[in-house]
């Protein structure tokens, strides 16, 4: 019998996105919206051992990656312990995390112990009051730390993600890229889609073009990125360095969208620009069988929307990226 997980328009799904919390020490402008602060209670969050139990269900229907992220997943307590419970599940061939870097100076040892293979870092300037212009925190210091722990640990590639906003970090582009070519990362720059009130007054840019002045000042060259998601990558002529773009917005990839979502407080979420949804933390505590869960999941992904209509609807998500698990 064929077990792998498959959408209603014939997708793979084979990668999964849990959300540990919907809480973070840090407030970017585009992500959480000034004074939000309509977040879950904390017994609403699936427990360590239902999240292994989903994830197990997952990885039974064919799930091969998993990457952990929220909010800031670091600042749940138990994120070493929880990624340690799935890191070694038989069937798993990749657990990865997001993570804006505060906390991995700490974590960075650990979590590769608990079996974390990647990490994608988000970083949108190299500017200190910058980033605590869009952050909230002066913890650039922090994060730079983390990184330079999670390398000394023994990640990598470890990606850096960038997202991109009008009048206020587009000129730093260029140094990004000196920075994470210098270092081994790979660099990712992100189109900001309109979730919820921050993401939709956040200033978009026109990346294909950015994309066009890199590739011309750096001598850049098109190239593949193992593992590189929907990201389009360009490469240094001697291929030391890797740039990512993603376009959700100027060129989306929907076809090829091979994954879904579990929010913290245990909601499946099918698409990032759609609301449909299975409430897995009803179920859970419904007392549902390993049977029923799995049978649960494989029908609720057969719904999964064909695309998103971030630009055609753009009032249309309410939830941020931080209540979505980004
Ligand atoms: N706190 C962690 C972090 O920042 O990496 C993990 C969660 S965060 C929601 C995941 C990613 O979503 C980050 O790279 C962040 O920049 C991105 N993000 C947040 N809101 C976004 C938006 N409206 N559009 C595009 N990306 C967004
Ligand atoms: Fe927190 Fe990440 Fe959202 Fe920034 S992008 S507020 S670090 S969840």
């Amino acid at each position: 019998m064929n077990t792998r997980l498959r959408d209603g328009h014939g997708r793979a799904i084979d990668y999964l996105r849990l959300s540990l919390t919907d809480r973070c020490d840090l407030r970017c402008t585009y992500c959480m919206p000034e004074g939000f602060r309509d977040f879950e209670t904390r017994d609403h969050w699936l427990t360590a051992e239902e999240i292994r139990r989903v994830v197990a269900a997952f990885v039974g229907l064919g799930v091969r990656r998993v990457r952990l992220t929220g909010g800031e997943p670091l600042t749940r307590r138990e994120a070493v312990d929880i990624a340690h419970s799935i890191g070694h599940l038989p069937g798993l061939d990749d657990l990865s995390l997001t993570t804006n870097g505060t906390q991995l100076a700490r974590h960075a040892v650990a979590l590769r112990d608990a079996g974390v293979k990647r990490l994608n870092v988000s970083l949108d300037t190299l500017d200190r009051d910058r980033f605590t212009a869009i952050t909230g925190h002066d913890a650039l210091p922090a994060v730079l730390a983390g990184l330079q722990a999670a390398s000394d640990a023994g990640f990598g590639p470890i990606k850096i993600n960038m997202v991109l906003l009008g009048g206020v970090n587009e000129d730093e582009a260029e140094a990004m890229a000196d920075y994470c070519i210098a270092r081994g990362f790979v660099l990712r720059f992100i189109e900001v889609m309109p979730l919820g009130e921050s993401g939709r007054r956040a200033s978009p840019v026109d990346l294909p073009a950015i994309r066009r002045r890199l590739q011309q000042r750096l001598g850049l060259i098109d190239g593949v990125v193992p593992g590189g998601g929907p990201a389009r990558y360009l490469t240094t002529a001697d291929r030391r360095g890797s740039i990512g773009f993603i376009t959700p917005m100027s060129q989306h990839f929907c076809e090829t969208c091979n994954r879904v979502r579990i929010s913290a407080e245990g909601k499946l979420l099918l698409c990032l620009g759609q609301e449909d949804s299975l409430d897995l933390r009803t179920l859970l505590r419904a007392g549902a069988s390993d049977k029923e869960l799995g049978e649960a999941i494989r029908a609720a992904v057969l719904r999964k929307p064909e695309r998103h209509e971030f630009n055609s609807a753009p009032g249309k998500i309410v939830r941020i990226m931080a209540q979505t698990g980004g």
